[in-house]
């Protein structure tokens, strides 16, 4: 199959086209490298099955021809990371809304099945134990950027499943949750690799509010296993699927646990949320997915826990030069 993955020099994007190629597929990653990096895929470089095309998914002309071109589309391109979020609003904005509608619209004039990759800030503020597919979405004021970033990406899926119901695209939505592994950088606010690097340097492990936040975190490997098995299910098709691991941490006990497993000499220090981000910043204090329907579908199963997920951090930022 001619797979492509717009963001495909990103983090979960690299790790995509690493697994599509690895299973015979021909891959092409569209990446404009803002924050995907050229490092990511460089050792698929001499892989006859890969290519980089360095563009935007906002050039309509790059997006209409490589459509056209493949089989099918992961469009997982987006602006992502809170901290990143919060410091470019608009180019965020305009990439996952103009971006998405972009990518979909080549995708209906070709008729390309396309996976988007949506994300657990749809949910908002709802805290609700496992939080399923249909759940309500409480989100704060749109003039926040938080909540204008969970607002764009229901756009992104509302178009998605639109363009299947009326007009009988293929799509499949996905809503990812915390997303870890190697290749993350901590540059746009994302915690484990920004916990890993600090305590590596022993530096003191910045929590942001109190700390008593709880997340869950999935192996991008466990990621990109779901989305290619998703993409090959035709039962998939016009659905929406949670993906992500129920194995909750707080941060301030994800800060513990990564100072005891690096032996590092770091301190915890506490941030209020307002000097991390900016004023008025709200952080979801829980974030648990149901994940029963893609279990259901497809047999999905974390196989690599946080433990793992952790050493596998830490050894990929003890590498040279990361
Ligand atoms: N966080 C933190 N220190 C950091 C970066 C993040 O305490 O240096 C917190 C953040 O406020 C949130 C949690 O860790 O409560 C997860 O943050 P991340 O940005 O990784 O994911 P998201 O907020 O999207 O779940």
């Amino acid at each position: 199959m001619k797979c492509l993955i717009t963001g495909g020099a990103g983090f979960i994007g690299s790790h995509l086209a690493d697994k599509l190629t690895g299973a015979g597929n021909h891959v092409v990653a569209l990446d404009n490298l803002s924050t995907g990096r050229y490092e990511n895929i460089a050792h698929l470089s001499g892989n006859g099955n890969f290519k980089i095309v360095v563009g935007s998914v906002l050039d309509e002309k790059i997006v209409d021809k490589l459509v056209d071109e493949a089989d099918v589309v992961f469009h997982l391109a987006a602006a992502v990371g809170v901290d990143l979020i919060v410091k470019r609003p608009l180019e965020s904005m305009t990439t996952n809304i103009k971006g998405s509608e972009t990518v979909l619209e080549a995708a209906y004039r070709y008729h390309k099945k396309i996976l988007i990759a949506s994300t657990s800030e749809i949910y908002g503020k709802n805290v609700n134990g496992p939080l399923k597919e249909e759940d309500d979405r409480i989100l704060g004021s749109p003039l926040k950027s938080r909540w204008s970033y969970s607002t764009a990406k229901a756009i992104d899926e509302i178009l998605a499943y639109i363009y299947c119901k009326e007009k009988g695209l293929p799509t499949i939505i996905v809503r990812l949750f915390n997303t870890v592994g190697p290749r993350q950088t901590g540059a746009y606010g994302m915690v484990i690799p920004r916990f890993v690097a600090q305590a590596l340097e022993n530096k003191d492990i910045t929590v942001f509010g109190d700390g008593n936040q709880s997340r869950c975190f999935l192996h991008v490997g466990d990621v990109v296993n779901a989305l290619s098995k998703l993409m090959d299910a035709p039962a998939a098709v016009g659905e929406v699927f949670n993906i992500g691991s129920q194995e909750e941490i707080s941060i301030k006990g994800l800060a513990e646990r990564i100072i005891e497993m690096t032996g590092a000499k770091s301190k915890i220090i506490y941030i209020p949320y307002d000097k991390a981000y900016e004023r008025g910043f709200e952080d979801m204090q829980r974030r648990i997915p149901d994940t029963t329907k893609i279990n259901k579908l497809i047999g999905f199963k974390p196989t690599i826990g946080l433990e793992g997920i952790i050493k596998d951090v830490i050894s990929y930022f003890s590498k040279p030069n990361k």
